[in-house]
């Protein structure tokens, strides 16, 4: 609207009997920045692919961003108005000669020409009139290809209306070099003339590039992208909008796109929802067990994010798994993570965390109830990176914490058997209690140890006694994990 025909009067906005295009995206703008929304103008996407993290990845000419879902609202895509081809057409370019009408003052009161006989031509002619311009329409055609109204009207109102005559140069006429001087041809005749004026307008059309929406493996019908109901594409994650999108009955307005915006926004709420109930967050598993688990998991339909230390076995290469490497030195490593990518984690509903060897690393006395992490230790990388995406999760509704510990049993000063397990999951409960926006987390702890020869009393956590499955050893945990994280699945999930 602001660049194809910022100037046309817009009849059939509600709420407004007229405003002009430019001035309606104008308002637009400005209600979306004020919002906080970024834009970033001046830069096309020139291609959009799916990564194995999930996310979409766009290629601008400067950057790249990721995305947990697009919508393509792209119009007829970038376009380039369509030029003569005559000598001097470039050279007078941006100064006498234009393809739009970007600044009104420029051509008051000015000797015009106007090339072209379509909608754009013809309006943009009536408008200069209406701005007290001295206006020549030189169309190549014996008729014009507007509406009949807007042609009549302008016959009316411009004295010079010459059909059927083609431009054949241009120059700026010496020494008066503010004019410039257009050579036409008459197509039957060939007859020439020349014409004297200030500025010229080039209307003869747009020459749309869809190359993006060509690129994206996309269901298309007539180069346009087809959606469902929901303003889906075939591609799950990329919705669609307004004249890029195809489907019965599709009307190209303003009005019309705007509603089907309103769609796809809320079709992108609803899949990040399920996407978020359908993710899970598994960290540092030991080899057998969290191999299990991933494939319980991923089986199930899961979108599961595996974090291993380097050095650990990612594997498992199966569908609807990605596996990151953690490493040191954290904080740079965390930093460097994409921002689509932590907030996807921030709000993944279930969180397996496999508390490892490096356990007894931490400051746990003999009364336990501590959980000291040195974010610099690299034996307590897991730990702090634990602490890193605690302090990334959003407030959210319900979600489930486990705790799968493995640990170790010690004498304690009075001879009691300490199990820095039990400790280590209190310390780790505390950091729930403490972060208010935890809250929703239900955390279970599970202790491994247990289900080895040696264990003692404080292994059998609370869930487990409890919960009257038979968890009689490892092999039970996978579907008893999955069991509890589908339960949660189908509990209404809150407004957030
Ligand atoms: C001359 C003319 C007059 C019209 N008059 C009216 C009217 O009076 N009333 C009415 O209701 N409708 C009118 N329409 C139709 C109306 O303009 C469209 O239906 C409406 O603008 C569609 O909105 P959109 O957001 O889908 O596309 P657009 O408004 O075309 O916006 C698409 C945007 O995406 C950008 N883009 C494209 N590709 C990329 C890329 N790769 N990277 C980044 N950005 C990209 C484009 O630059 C553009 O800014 C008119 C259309 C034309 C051509």
């Amino acid at each position: 609207m602001r660049a194809l025909y910022p100037y046309k009067p817009v009849y059939n906005y509600p709420g407004s009997s007229q405003i002009l295009a430019g001035e309606l995206a104008q308002r637009m703008l400005s209600q979306v920045r004020e919002i906080g929304i970024q834009i970033i103008e001046g830069e096309p996407v020139l291609d959009i692919t799916r990564l194995e993290d999930g996310l979409f990845h766009l290629a601008l000419e400067q950057r790249r961003l990721a995305a947990r879902s697009v919508i393509l609202a792209c119009g007829m895509g970038l376009f380039e108005h369509r030029r003569l081809g005559v000598p001097g057409e470039t050279q007078l370019a941006d100064h006498m000669l234009f393809y739009t009408l970007s600044d009104l003052a420029l051509w008051k009161d000015k000797e015009v020409a106007v090339i072209g006989g379509g909608n754009s031509a013809v309006d943009n002619a009536l408008l200069l009139v209406e701005q007290g311009a001295r206006v020549t329409v030189v169309h190549r055609l014996p008729e014009f290809q507007a509406d009949a109204g807007s042609a009549a009207r302008l016959r009316e109102r411009c004295s010079r209306v010459l059909l059927g005559w083609n431009a054949v140069s241009f120059s700026s006429r010496e020494p008066a070099a503010h004019e410039a001087v257009m050579v036409i041809e008459h197509s039957q005749t060939g007859e020439r003339l020349s014409l004297f004026v200030h500025r010229i307008l080039v209307n003869i059309g747009i020459r749309p590039n869809s190359e993006l929406i060509e690129k994206i493996p996309l269901s298309r019908e007539n180069r346009l992208v087809k959606v469902g109901t929901e303003m889906q594409t075939s591609i799950p994650g990329i919705f669609a909008c307004g004249d890029v999108v195809s489907y019965p009955g599709k009307t190209r307005l303003i009005v019309t796109a705007l509603g089907e915006a309103a769609t796809a926004v809320n079709s992108v709420a609803r899949h990040l929802r399920t996407e978020e109930e359908k993710m899970v967050l598994i960290f540092f598993p030991p080899r057998r067990l969290g191999a299990e688990l991933v494939r319980s998991f991923t089986e199930a339909g899961y979108r599961t994010f595996l974090f291993v230390l380097p050095g650990e076995k990612a594997g498992h290469s199966t569908k609807n798994l990605l596996t990151v490497k953690v490493t040191m030195p954290l904080a740079r490593f965390w930093n460097n993570l994409d921002p689509a990518l932590k907030e996807m984690i921030g709000r993944s509903r279930a969180v397996v965390n496999f508390i490892g060897g490096d356990f007894s690393a931490l400051k746990v006395s003999g009364q336990g109830e501590e959980w000291n992490i040195d974010g610099t230790a690299s034996a307590q990388i897991r730990f702090s990176f634990l602490e890193l995406v605690l302090g990334n999760f959003s407030p959210k509704g319900k979600a489930l914490w486990f705790n799968l510990a493995i640990g170790r049993h010690k004498r304690n000063e009075a001879g009691g058997l300490f199990c820095n397990t039990k400790y280590g999951l209190t310390g780790l409960e505390k950091a729930f209690e403490l972060t208010p926006k935890l809250h929703n987390f239900e955390v279970i702890n599970i202790c491994l140890t247990y289900f080895t020869s040696m264990h003692c009393e404080h292994c059998v956590t609370e869930e487990l006694a409890a919960s009257g499955q038979p968890l009689t050893g490892e092999a039970d945990i996978p579907r008893f994990l999955l069991q509890r994280v589908e339960a949660l699945g189908e509990k209404p999930r809150p407004n957030t």
